[in-house]
């Protein structure tokens, strides 16, 4: 068993070593929860579900401690709150956003065959930990309280910036961000913050009379230490959490307890684009999964989970994605495919080795599929095949015995006048053997357009030529 990962840390791909075999650790941070979850989103959500069946696989399923943290405290959950509940308590509006939308995210990626995480910590159950870790730091010397806040002094750590591979002056010489009068650094962030009156808000660590609530940064923190201990396995996200988000996550849980490292390997999924643009509100093409799921919206369909699993894992994990209808369409047809192939048969032991070996070369799905392919081929002839595709498809989270019709699911099937067919395919029989081919190719034409095809059948001995007609999907 070899697994390598590339890690954002040492900018190189590295045998992975888990600090215990027996237990596995790996963080993802999760989703904030105030609104429908978009396509971008799935990608982490599905890569790195990838990343925990294929650790499941190398070290038993037993021996995998998988976070995906929920991040249930933030001000545009606030500001969704109160727009969206105006005649109710702030926080009660909050506890019915964040549990409708949670809701909703579970029931999206369900769908998309993601598997639960071991452990889906929520931030408002973890502010104890967060204040103990807050009252750490400035206990060391790496924080400071400045007018009801606490900030992580950044020029107290002396390999600030490693992750995103820049240093402080660097980063102080870009920052334009308009420094508040209480930070002493203009890089120096938010650990703890106050509350006004009505927003949430907990007793603050030490030291502050005021109420506040957590900063974002300290939230992951918290969560990881308490679920995976001060040094793990395996943290992961998508690129753009790099800096600030995971950078200031190190700070914090390394400047806490004075340790070296916060987690050995960082993972990074790149990001999402729509038909060859940024994803946004204003352009038009901001599409949630939910609407992939269950409504018409992107390319005129509705698409199955499976199948927008698979369009995802086309495209390897650390390369930016295109997400078109194309991709969409070809993804489905693959599986229509392979459900065809797979209808009655019973799995195999386990899943290709060829296949787990591409996914323990970093999560090369690309290499994965393609060697999917080629099982496919054999599938056709060969029934242990058939079995063999029949696992490891289901191993990738690609397979759960649905049939084609289910994976084309929305696909309008032509419904036809079955005697006007039947007259117009006769009367192509006619014109071919009168050799009236202009005719006879028009007659075609009419029938395509109605979606219907046909199939020409010519018998050896008469010669005679028969024709059959299906709808074509
Ligand atoms: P957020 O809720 O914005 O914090 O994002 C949740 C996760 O989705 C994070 O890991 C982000 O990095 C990731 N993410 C957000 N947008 C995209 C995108 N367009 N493509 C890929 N990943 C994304
Ligand atoms: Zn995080």
């Amino acid at each position: 068993m070899s697994l390598t990962l590339y890690s954002t840390l040492s900018r190189r791909k590295e045998p992975f070593t888990p600090i215990d075999p027996s237990n596995v650790r790996v963080y993802v941070c999760g989703p904030t929860v105030y609104d429908y979850a978009h396509i971008g989103n799935a990608r982490p959500v599905i890569v790195f579900d990838v990343l925990f069946r294929l650790l499941r696989h190398l070290y038993g399923s037993d021996h995998v401690t998988y976070v995906r943290n929920i991040t249930d405290v933030d001000d545009k959950i606030n500001a969704r709150a109160a727009s969206e509940h105006p005649d109710l308590p702030l926080n009660e509006a909050i506890r019915r956003v964040t549990g409708a939308t949670e809701r909703q995210f579970h029931e999206d990626i369900a769908a998309l065959g993601v598997l639960p995480p071991t452990v889906e910590p929520r931030a408002t159950e973890h502010i104890e930990e967060m204040k103990r870790l807050i009252e750490a730091l400035i206990a060391r010397g790496h924080a400071y309280v400045a007018e009801g806040h606490v900030l992580f002094d950044v020029s107290s750590m002396a390999d600030y910036g490693r992750l995103s591979n820049r240093s402080l002056e660097e980063m102080e010489a870009g920052a334009r961000v308009e420094v508040a009068p209480y930070k002493k650094g203009p890089m120096d962030f938010v650990l703890w913050k106050p509350s006004k009156p009505g927003e949430p808000a907990w007793t603050s660590p030490a030291g502050i009379d005021t109420p506040g609530r957590p900063g974002w940064h300290i939230e992951c923190s918290a969560m990881a230490e308490k679920h995976l201990g001060t040094t793990f396995d395996i943290h992961g996200g998508g690129i753009d959490l790099v800096f600030p988000h995971h950078e200031n996550e190190i700070a914090q849980s390394r400047c806490a307890h004075d340790l070296p490292v916060m987690a050995n390997v960082w993972m990074h999924n790149g990001f999402l684009q729509v038909e060859g643009e940024k994803m946004s509100k204003s352009l038009g093409n901001f599409i949630t999964i939910h609407e992939l799921l269950a409504t018409k919206k992107f390319g005129a369909n509705q698409w199955h989970g499976r199948v927008i699993r698979l369009a995802m894992l086309g495209t390897h994990y650390r390369q930016p994605i295109d997400w078109t209808a194309e991709r969409l369409l070809q993804a489905r047809a693959t599986l229509s495919d392979f459900a065809d192939l797979l209808a009655g048969v019973a799995p195999a032991e386990k899943p290709h080795a060829d296949v787990v070996a591409a996914l323990s070369d970093d999560l090369n799905t690309p290499s994965a599929l393609s060697i999917i392919h080629g099982l496919a081929k054999s599938a056709k002839r060969n029934p242990e095949a058939a079995a063999e595709l029949a696992t490891t498809l289901a191993f990738m989270g690609l397979y759960g015995g649905e049939t084609r019709d289910e994976l084309n699911v929305g696909v309008e099937i032509a419904t036809v006048d079955t005697e006007k067919v039947d007259a117009l395919v006769a009367a192509r029989l006619a014109a071919r053997k009168a050799k009236d081919f202009k005719e006879s190719d028009r007659l075609r034409d009419e029938l395509a357009a109605l979606g219907v095809a046909l199939k020409d059948a010519k018998d050896p001995k008469t010669g005679e030529i028969t024709t059959t007609w299906e709808i074509a999907r």
